[in-house]
C-alpha cells in the first residue's frame, strides 16, 4: 500500500480498518468489542492522524478488565492530565487483580518510601509459572552449567523477557501514562499481534522508575507549567527529582549507589531479561538508540549488531505506517556504560532506549523542530538514518508522544515474539563468548592483592563487583608471576566467567579514540584508579590454574585495636581511608589530635595527618568504644604507651553547611549523598540563608558544590530569573510533594551581590569556603581571591590539535605541599578525575597557595583521553587561598563526582576536619 492509501484508511471506521489490516483475523476482531469512548478520545487528543498508528488508534473493550479510563476517569494522554504515582499503581493493581495475564512484583523501596514495581504481562499459563521461566533464563545466563545442546532444549521452552522502564527522568513523564494503556492493551487485546506477544514473550514493565521525582514533577506541572502553551516560555521543572540525584539517576550504573539503581540491578539479576528498554523524552520525534560510536569495545559484538537490528526495524515499521520523524544513529555515542539500562549490555542482554518528544507535561503546544539541532544535525532533514523527517513545526500533544512510544514498543515486541529463539540464543551465546574469550585471550584475570593501602575501599570494590554478579575468587596459596608474587588471600577476578564484560569494564584502562570527537558522557572510569585500589591485569593464562576459592558472600572490612589498652595514646595512621570521617564524628567526647609531621612508634611509621587520641582515665570504657569504631569502620588503631614528641593540632569539630542553588541541584545532591554515606553532619542552605548574613555565627565550613559544566559565575550568583518570581517551593495542601529536601518562598534570584558579600565576610571572619569544580568560578570571577583568575586555555570550544579536550578522564595529580592538611593521607602522585573545566591562572607570587597540581608531563592520561595536555600539565588543581582570618579552597575539578571518585574524597574531608589549621 502507498502512504496516501494508508492515511485514507485511517479515516474509515475502526472495525473496517482492522478487517483490512488483517483479513485472516476478521472473525476474531469482530468478536472483540471496541471501547468506543476511549477510542474517540485517543483520536481527538492526537493532533494529526500521521501521529497515530493502526496499533493504538483504538482501545479494545473487556467485560472483566477495566481500562485506565474506567479506573482513572480519563483516557491516557488526556491534555493537562498527569497521574500521580499512587494512582498509576492503583490502576496496575486493579489490572493484575482482574486479569490473569498480569502480575505485579514489588522490587524495592525508594528513598521516600514508595515501592518500585515490575508489572509482568504474558499469557495466563506463563504468568502461573513464572518461577519456571525465571529458572530457564537463569540457566541460559550461565553457559558453564548449560552447554549448547542443553541451551537449545531450554530455548525451545523459554520465553524472552523484555523489560520496559518508564519515566526514569521526572520531566519525561509521557511514558508513565503510556504504561497503563500498554499494560491494558497487552493484557486484553485479542488481536493476533498482541496474542503472539503474550504467547511468545514475557513483558516486564516498570511504570515509573523514579516515583519520588514523578510526584514532585506532577505537583510542579499543576502548580506552575500547566497553563504554558508557548514553547519559548517553558522553564525547567522542580529543583529536585529523587532525594539526591536529578538527571544523574541515569549515570549510576557503575556506582550502584542509589536505592533505585540497587533495586533495578537486583531485579535484573533475579529475572535475567534479554532486553532492557529505558524510555526517555527529549528530541523529535522518536530517536531509537544505536549511537554514532565509538562503542565501548568491550561490549560483545553481538549486542552492537542487535542494537542496529532492533532500531532499524522500528524505524522501518513506523515509517511504513506513515509516522514521521523516526530515526536512529546520529545522537549519543555508546561508550560510557553507566546508564541504567546499560546494566543489560554488561550482562549479555540488550540495553537500549528511546528518546521521544515530550512537552515536559501534558499541555499541547506548537513546537518548532527545524532549529532543534544537536551538533550539526537537524531534526527535519532526510538522512539515511531518518527516512521520513517531520515538518518544521508540529502541534504536539502528550497523546502524540504516547502513540509513538506505544506503537514502537508494540513493533519491537512483535519482532522479539516472532524471533524469540534468536534473542534467547544470543543471550546464551554472549555468555559463552565471554567465557571463551576469558580462556583464550589476555587479560585472563585481574588480581587485587590482599595487602592494600586502602583495605576498606578494596572491600567496597569487591562487594560492588559481586553485586554486579561478577564472581570473585581468593587465592588459596601464593601465586608467582615473573618477579612479582601475590600472597594467599589475594582476590582474583577471572575473565572466563559469564559477566566478563562487566568485570573487564570496571577494571581495565579506557582508551577513548583521540579522533572520535565529543563524547556523550565520561570516557574513563577505571575503578582501581578512582578508588585508590591496586589492581593488576594478568596476561598470563596460568593464573586460571592457580588454586583459588570462590567468595560466597559479601566481605566486611575488619579493623581492630592493636596492643590493647594504651597508657598514652591511641593512634590511627592516616592513609586516606574515607571511613575516618565517620569515625571523627563518632569519637566525641574523646579529643582527637592530628600530627603535623611523620612520627615513629615502635616499628610503625605514622604519616602526617595521623590521629592521636589521648588515653583517658576510664581505660576499659574508652578501649571498648574504640574497638567498636575500629571493627565497624575497618580501621586499625594502635595503642601507644610512650609520649610522642611531634607537632600536632587539636581537630575541632566543624559546623558544616552545604550550599545549593535553585537552578542546579545535581552536584549538591551528590555532595549530600556522599556526606550522608559517611555520616557527616551538615546543614543544607540556599540563597535565603546567604542573604541573611551572620554566617560565621552558625558555620565553620561552607561547601559550594559544582554547578555543572564550565560554570557561569554571574548566572550562579544571580540565580533563576526574578521576572518569574515569586516562585514558592513549599509544601502546601495542594502540593504535598514540594518543600522537601529544602524549601523556599521564592526560588528566583540567586545569592546576589549581597549574599556574595556575606560569603566574603564569613571567610574574613575565619570561615572556610570550599568551592568544587565550576563553583570555583564564583570567587575567581568576583575577585575574592586576589590576583588568581581563570585561564582562557581551559575554556571549551577551542579547536585544533593543541586545544585541551578531557571529556571525563582520570589524569595524574600531584601533591605540591605535603605540609598542607588537605593532602594528608595522599602519596606524592595520585589519580584525579577531571572533566572539561576552567583552568586556574596563578601569578608567580601566589603559586605558594597551590596545594595540588596536575603532573607536569605530556603523558598525563591514566584512563580515558587527554588531548592538548600542554594546556593543563603542571597547572594548579587545588588552591588554598587565605582571605582575612579564613580561607577559600578552590578545586577546578569535582572531587565528589557522582560518588565515583572515592580516591579524591579525602581532599575535601581533610579540609572539614582540619578547617582551622589550613595553610602550610
Ligand atoms: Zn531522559
Amino acid at each position: 500500500m502507498n502512504l496516501r492509501d494508508f492515511k485514507l484508511r485511517l479515516r474509515l471506521p475502526i472495525l473496517i480498518i482492522l478487517a483490512i489490516a488483517s483479513i485472516s483475523s476478521v472473525a476474531v476482531y469482530a468478536q472483540q468489542a471496541i471501547d468506543e469512548e476511549s477510542t474517540r478520545l485517543i483520536r481527538e487528543y492526537t493532533t494529526s492522524e500521521k501521529f497515530l498508528s493502526p496499533l493504538v488508534d483504538h482501545l479494545p473493550d473487556s467485560d472483566e478488565v477495566p481500562s485506565p479510563r474506567e479506573v482513572l476517569g480519563y483516557v491516557v494522554g488526556t491534555p493537562e492530565k498527569l497521574t500521580y504515582y499512587e494512582d498509576i499503581i492503583r490502576y496496575m493493581k486493579t489490572l493484575s487483580d482482574k486479569s490473569s495475564a498480569v502480575e505485579l512484583f514489588p522490587i524495592g523501596p525508594t528513598d521516600e518510601g514508595r515501592t518500585l514495581y515490575i508489572v509482568v504481562i504474558s499469557d495466563p499459563q506463563t504468568i502461573n509459572d513464572l518461577e519456571h521461566y525465571k529458572n530457564l533464563t537463569a540457566a541460559l545466563a550461565d553457559p558453564r552449567r548449560t552447554p549448547e545442546a542443553e541451551a537449545q532444549k531450554i530455548i525451545a521452552q523459554a520465553k524472552p523477557m523484555y523489560w520496559i522502564t518508564c519515566n526514569l527522568h521526572s520531566s519525561e513523564n509521557g511514558s508513565a501514562e503510556m504504561s497503563m494503556e500498554l499494560a491494558y492493551r497487552l493484557a486484553v487485546s485479542e488481536e493476533p499481534l498482541i496474542k503472539a506477544i503474550r504467547q511468545n514473550c514475557i513483558v516486564m514493565l516498570t511504570p515509573c522508575a523514579e516515583p519520588d521525582g514523578h510526584d514532585r514533577y506532577t505537583d510542579w506541572y499543576y502548580r506552575y507549567t500547566k497553563g504554558i502553551t508557548d514553547e519559548e516560555e517553558r522553564f525547567p521543572g522542580p529543583p529536585y527529582w529523587g532525594k539526591y540525584v536529578y538527571h544523574d539517576n541515569n549515570r549510576d550504573g557503575l556506582q550502584v549507589s542509589q536505592l533505585i539503581t540497587r533495586a533495578f540491578l537486583q531485579a535484573f539479576m533475579e529475572w535475567h531479561p534479554q532486553v532492557w528498554h529505558d524510555l526517555h523524552e527529549s528530541i523529535a520525534l522518536l530517536y531509537v538508540s544505536t549511537g554514532t560510536g565509538p562503542y565501548y569495545p568491550t561490549f560483545d559484538p553481538i549486542v552492537m549488531s542487535e542494537w542496529q537490528l532492533l532500531s532499524h526495524w522500528e524505524v522501518e515499521e513506523l515509517t511504513k505506517m506513515g509516522m514521521p520523524g523516526v530515526w536512529t544513529h546520529a545522537f549519543f555515542t555508546g561508550w560510557y556504560p553507566g546508564y541504567l539500562s546499560f546494566l543489560a549490555n554488561t550482562h549479555n542482554a540488550i540495553g537500549r532506549f528511546y528518546e521521544t518528544f515530550g512537552n515536559g507535561g501534558a499541555t499541547t503546544m506548537e513546537r518548532k523542530l527545524a532549529d532543534r539541532e544537536r551538533g550539526r544535525l537537524g531534526a527535519t532533514k532526510q538522512e539515511w538514518y531518518r527516512p521520513l523527517p517531520p515538518d518544521d513545526k508540529v502541534t504536539w500533544s502528550i497523546r502524540n508522544n504516547i502513540n509513538y512510544q506505544q506503537t514502537a514498543l508494540l513493533c519491537v515486541l512483535k519482532l522479539v515474539a516472532s524471533q524469540k529463539d534468536t534473542f534467547l540464543y544470543n543471550f546464551w551465546k554472549k555468555g559463552e563468548n565471554a567465557i571463551e574469550k576469558g580462556k583464550s585471550e589476555p587479560p585472563y584475570a585481574w588480581v587485587i592483592p590482599a595487602d592494600q593501602r586502602h583495605p576498606v575501599e578494596t572491600v567496597n570494590v569487591i562487594n560492588l563487583l559481586q553485586k554486579q554478579g561478577v564472581e570473585v575468587h581468593r587465592l588459596d596459596k601464593e601465586f608467582k608471576l615473573e618477579e612479582k608474587s601475590y600472597p594467599a588471600g589475594s582476590f582474583v577476578i577471572r575473565m572466563d566467567q559469564p559477566y566478563r564484560v562487566c568485570a573487564k569494564t570496571y577494571l581495565e584502562v579506557q582508551k577513548y579514540p583521540a579522533d572520535a570527537g565529543r563524547s556523550y558522557d565520561d570516557v574513563g572510569w577505571t575503578i582501581g584508579y578512582l578508588r585508590g585500589v591496586e589492581t593488576v591485569r594478568i596476561d598470563e593464562p596460568s593464573i586460571l590454574e592457580a588454586p583459588m576459592t570462590l567468595l560466597k558472600e559479601e566481605l566486611r572490612a575488619t579493623g581492630t585495636v592493636v596492643g590493647g589498652k594504651a597508657r598514652r595514646y591511641y593512634a590511627i595512621p592516616h592513609q586516606g581511608t574515607n571511613n575516618m570521617m565517620t569515625a571523627r564524628f563518632l569519637l566525641p567526647p574523646l579529643q582527637v589530635f592530628a600530627v603535623e609531621e611523620e612520627f615513629q612508634a615502635g616499628e610503625r611509621v605514622f604519616p602526617p595527618g595521623s590521629w592521636l587520641i589521648p588515653a583517658d582515665d576510664k581505660g576499659e570504657e574508652q578501649l571498648s568504644k574504640l574497638r567498636i569504631i575500629a571493627r565497624e569502620l575497618g580501621l586499625t588503631i594502635y595503642a601507644i604507651n610512650e609520649e610522642v614528641e611531634v607537632n600536632k593540632h587539636a581537630m575541632d569539630l566543624p559546623r558544616i553547611a552545604v550550599y545549593h542553588t535553585w537552578s542546579n541541584t545535581q552536584d549538591s545532591g551528590w555532595v549530600r549523598y556522599t556526606f550522608d554515606a559517611y555520616k557527616i553532619p551538615y546543614t543544607l542552605i540556599s540563597k535565603d540563608r546567604l542573604r541573611l548574613g551572620g554566617l560565621k555565627g552558625d558555620f565553620d565550613v561552607i561547601v559550594f558544590p559544582s554547578q555543572g559544566g564550565y560554570g557561569d559565575a554571574r548566572r550562579v550568583v544571580h540565580g533563576v530569573d526574578p521576572e518569574k518570581g515569586p516562585m514558592p517551593y513549599t509544601r502546601t495542601e495542594g502540593f504535598k510533594f514540594h518543600g522537601v529536601i529544602d524549601s523556599t518562598e521564592d526560588m528566583t534570584g540567586g545569592m546576589g551581590l549581597e549574599g556574595l558579600l556575606n560569603l566574603q565576610r564569613f571567610v574574613q571572619e575565619g570561615g572556610v569556603l570550599i568551592t568544587l569544580g565550576s563553583a570555583s568560578t564564583v570567587p575567581l570571577s568576583f575577585g575574592l581571591v586576589g590576583n588568581i583568575g581563570i585561564s582562557r586555555e581551559g575554556r571549551g570550544g577551542a579547536q585544533g590539535e593543541e586545544a585541551l579536550f578531557v571529556p571525563g578522564s582520570i589524569i595524574k595529580g600531584e601533591v605540591v605541599s605535603d605540609k598542607s592538611p588537605i593532602t594528608y593521607g595522599y602519596q606524592k602522585g595520585f589519580p584525579i578525575f577531571y572533566r572539561h573545566s576552567f583552568l586556574f591562572s596563578v601569578p608567580k607570587k601566589e603559586e605558594r597557595f597551590i596545594v595540588v597540581k596536575y603532573a607536569d608531563t605530556d603523558d598525563l592520561c591514566l584512563s580515558g583521553l587527554v588531548k592538548g595536555a600542554k594546556a593543563i600539565k603542571g597547572k594548579a588543581a587545588v588552591v588554598d587561598y587565605p582571605v582575612g582570618n579564613g580561607r577559600i579552597v578552590m578545586f577546578n575539578f569535582n572531587p565528589l563526582h557522582r560518588f565515583m571518585t572515592q580516591g579524591d574524597f579525602m581532599l575535601v574531608f581533610n579540609i572539614l576536619i582540619n578547617y582551622n589549621h589550613l595553610g602550610s
